[in-house]
């Protein structure tokens, strides 16, 4: 099976285990894990920010962000097409408490104008906005990347207006390497970075927080009451470790094999159109007359693997365990589909 439903499916390699393996642990609750220190410390430093958080996921660095930025009956501003609307279970509502105002805009992203005109004017009658949060690569708009000037507009607005800016930057990584821009840019614009090193860096589990010492004191709070806190997790840690020395550079080679994907996919009869390939995911649009859970079963029947993504519409993901080989088996399964 050659699975390219997302680049979450990845297995540590060799190295990584052996990293994970050599780790030197404690208990992380009681503060004394020296290899989550060390992870926490090494990306907070790469992006110019005081202070980091390992959890076990993007989506609960994204839900401890918002809470630590925001109070019940406070609104938060995002793009309709955003992961933490769509993809955590409601959780802005459950654990915040707060309402959301989702803005429109080209694949999942918006300008400071949008921000603007969504701020909500000081009266009792409306939700207190508080926070505006953007994701980068936006999954949703197909693995498109942010125009660094659009989120420096974005940052003065909320800077201005006194409202927080938060980045999902589960796949950053991704858009760092098709961009001019460096970590301490992103560090430098946002009060808060959430980072996932179990997609296209290939560690088992683990997401990063990063913000203030003060903020990320919070959100060890926060952490905590999710149930996040977790003990000898320096064996994790040591994968994220390796995978922020090993696998960032890599990325790239996704990209390559994207755009490659890409062609073959322009090149079947049952696809009506790609969204434009900026990074790791490609995402095709299906003719009106196709059959779509029959399309993806006849591709898995062939030992690819896919996933539905809306309407007529299938996601594939560019990965750690996609070499060469197994591309040019996929696109001879898609040259014969
Ligand atoms: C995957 C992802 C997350 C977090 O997902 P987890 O599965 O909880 O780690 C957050 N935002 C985006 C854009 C993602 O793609």
């Amino acid at each position: 099976m050659i699975d390219l439903r997302s680049d979450t499916v990845t297995r540590p390699t060799n190295g990584m285990l052996e990293a994970m393996f050599s780790a030197d642990v404690g208990d992380d609750v009681f503060g004394e894990d020296p290899t989550v220190i060390q992870l926490e410390q090494k990306a907070a430093s790469l992006f110019g920010m005081e202070a980091g958080l390992f959890c076990p996921s993007g989506t609960m660095t994204n839900q401890i962000a918002i809470k630590m930025h925001t109070q019940p009956g406070d609104e938060v501003i995002c793009h309709r097409l955003s992961h933490l609307y769509n993809y955590e279970g409601g959780g802005i509502m459950v654990n915040s408490g707060a309402s959301v105002r989702l803005l429109e805009g080209n694949r999942g992203r918006f300008g400071a104008g949008a921000v603007i005109e969504n701020i909500n004017i000081d009266d009792v009658h409306f939700p207190a906005t508080r926070l505006v949060c953007v994701e980068n690569t936006c999954n949703k708009g197909g693995g498109c990347v942010w125009n660094f000037d659009r989120l420096e507009e974005i940052a003065a607005v909320t800077r201005d207006r006194g409202l927080r800016f938060h980045l999902d930057g589960a796949r950053l990584f991704n858009a760092l390497s098709e961009s001019d821009e460096s970590p301490l840019d992103y560090g430098s614009i946002f009060d808060s970075i959430s980072l996932c090193l179990s997609k296209g860096l290939g560690a088992p589990v683990g997401s990063l927080l990063l913000s203030s010492s003060a903020d990320i004191k919070r959100a060890r709070r926060i952490r905590k009451v999710l149930g996040g806190g977790m003990r000898q997790a320096g064996y994790l840690a040591a994968a994220g470790v390796y995978a922020l020395e090993h696998h960032v550079g890599r990325l790239k080679e996704d990209h390559v094999r994207a755009k490659r994907l890409g062609l073959a996919l322009e090149a079947v009869p049952q696809v009506e159109r790609l969204l434009p390939i900026e990074t790791n995911i490609v995402v095709a649009i299906l003719k009106a007359s196709v059959d779509q859970t029959a399309f993806l079963n006849r591709l898995s029947e062939r030992g690819v693997r896919a996933v539905p993504f809306g309407p007529q519409t299938i996601r594939f993901v560019l990965h750690l365990d996609i070499g060469d080989d197994e591309l040019g088996v996929v696109n001879s399964v898609l040259n014969s589909i």
